[in-house]
């Protein structure tokens, strides 16, 4: 079996403690200097069925987040997986492509398949159009019916309304193409902070046509999430998770400072601007990394997974997976404990380095810039990129991203940044994730 995918070795990861913390952001297979992986395993199986919401379908705990390579979700389901969660809008179809090509080996039966349909009030949102819309993702799936089909994340509230894909979903059920409705949240695109992903997601459970929910729920994103579980769990909807490995990624900029150094060149002021207030950040990781002898950042990641395992309400997580070595990652997550050191290490975690994550479905800090720049929405491109390895994917939805990007920033003087409740060094994160997000 080859092993597809695999991830690149960061170097600078190898030698720096900043390279530690960056490490410890990271959700996928994550190297460390000296550390090698086997190349053949004995994948671990899932252990633990939860059932999702008056679906009644018995889901795999840990499930398939959409990877777009057909050998990693063979693997995937050959473990015992049997949720994946896809969409329309995942690399241009190719993800539902790549989901019909596996799943036609296997018993239809025992699988749930969720895609998603993206709905832009500017657009036709009739019945007719969402019908194709729907019909096409069948084609892709290739499959005779859908178990759920979700609105994909809308930015407001009366978007759940939209009477074209309610009344497409209706007859799509009459044909017996598809079982259920859901919808996925994880904020909105600009600074409408009323109608971010909790008012979205309460909105639906209250509607009552939903059957499924994709929302964020992770340890440094609690509360919001907790409020839609419990609502989740009033109306017996099933719920999903994503974004369940919250930590985010300040570096690359020493390595960029060094290089600059190296060449003789002239740092940048915006740079020269930004750089003490992310130094005395580092340092505070580094105490942290130093006090709970942090060697193996992996461990962050699985206990943030297992956190949000324990709670009964949450039915499965969808999983990222890039590559076997994830694969064997998150499955053997299955039906873990979270231990009473792990609880400490997360809570060690929070305290240390839990500023370098701009919260998923925030934006509380976007209506005080000046130029409409989507700082969450940016910084969740920066974690495609950066946590999850979906380097091209970050990019092509940074460049089809509207309205003003991260390079305003550089002429800032960071007002988004004083507004974070969370104290994130924003201003120098949105820096990097542009320089980021365009170059790679
Ligand atoms: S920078 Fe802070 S306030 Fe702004 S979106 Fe991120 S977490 Fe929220
Ligand atoms: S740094 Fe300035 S331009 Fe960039 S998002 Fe913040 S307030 Fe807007």
């Amino acid at each position: 079996m080859s092993k597809p995918n695999s991830m690149k070795r960061r170097n600078f990861l190898k030698s720096s403690t900043l390279g530690v913390v960056a490490a410890g952001v990271m959700s996928g297979k994550v190297v460390f200097a000296g550390e090698e992986k086997k190349s053949e395993v004995q994948l671990p199986k899932i252990k633990e069925f939860r059932t999702l919401g008056r679906t009644g379908f018995k889901v795999s705990d840990i499930s398939s987040g959409g990877p777009g390579d057909t050998a990693v979700l063979k693997a995937l389901l050959d473990a015992g997986v049997n949720y994946i969660d896809t969409a329309e809008g995942y690399s241009r179809g190719q993800s539902e492509i790549a989901t019909g090509k596996v799943i036609k080996n296997y018993d239809r039966k025992s699988l749930f398949i969720t895609t998603k349909l993206h709905l832009d009030p500017k657009k036709d949102m009739s019945k007719e159009a969402i019908l194709k819309r729907a019909r096409e993702c069948l084609g892709r799936l290739d499959t005779e019916y859908i178990d759920c089909l979700m609105i994909h994340a809308p930015d407001k509230v009366e978007t759940i309304k939209t009477e074209g894909f309610h009344a497409a979903a209706k007859q799509l059920k009459n044909e017996g193409k598809l079982k259920f409705v859901g919808i996925s949240n994880h904020g909105a695109q600009w600074g409408e902070e009323e109608d971010n992903m909790e008012k979205i997601l309460l909105a639906a459970a209250a509607d009552g046509r939903f059957d499924v929910m994709l929302l964020v729920y992770n340890f440094l994103r609690k509360e919001a999430g907790q409020r839609v579980l419990q609502a989740c769990k009033e109306k017996n909807i099933g719920t999903t998770l994503m974004k369940t490995n919250p930590v985010g990624t300040y570096l690359f900029m020493k390595d960029r400072l060094d290089a600059m150094k190296k060449e003789g060149k002239k740092i940048p002021e915006f740079w020269m601007k930004v750089l003490p207030n992310l130094k005395a950040r580092a340092d505070m990781a580094d105490s942290f990394i130093k006090k709970y002898d942090l060697k193996n950042p992996v461990e962050i990641r699985d206990a943030a997974i297992k956190f949000v395992l324990v709670n009964p309400d949450v039915h499965t997580v969808c999983c990222s997976c890039r590559n076997f070595d994830d694969v064997e990652n998150f499955v053997r997550l299955s039906g873990c404990a979270l231990s009473s050191a792990e609880t400490k290490k997360l809570s060690a975690y929070t305290e240390g380095c839990a500023q370098f994550y701009c919260r998923h479905a925030c934006g509380i800090c976007e209506s005080k810039c000046p130029h409409q720049v989507p700082v969450n929405t940016i910084m969740r491109y920066n974690h495609y990129f950066e946590a999850q390895g979906r380097e091209k994917y970050a990019m092509q939805k940074y460049a089809a991203l509207p309205g003003a990007k991260a390079d305003r920033c550089f002429d800032c003087s960071g007002y988004c940044e004083t507004a974070c409740p969370y104290d994130v060094p924003v201003h120098g994160l949105l820096g990097m994730a542009h320089e980021r997000l365009i170059l790679a």
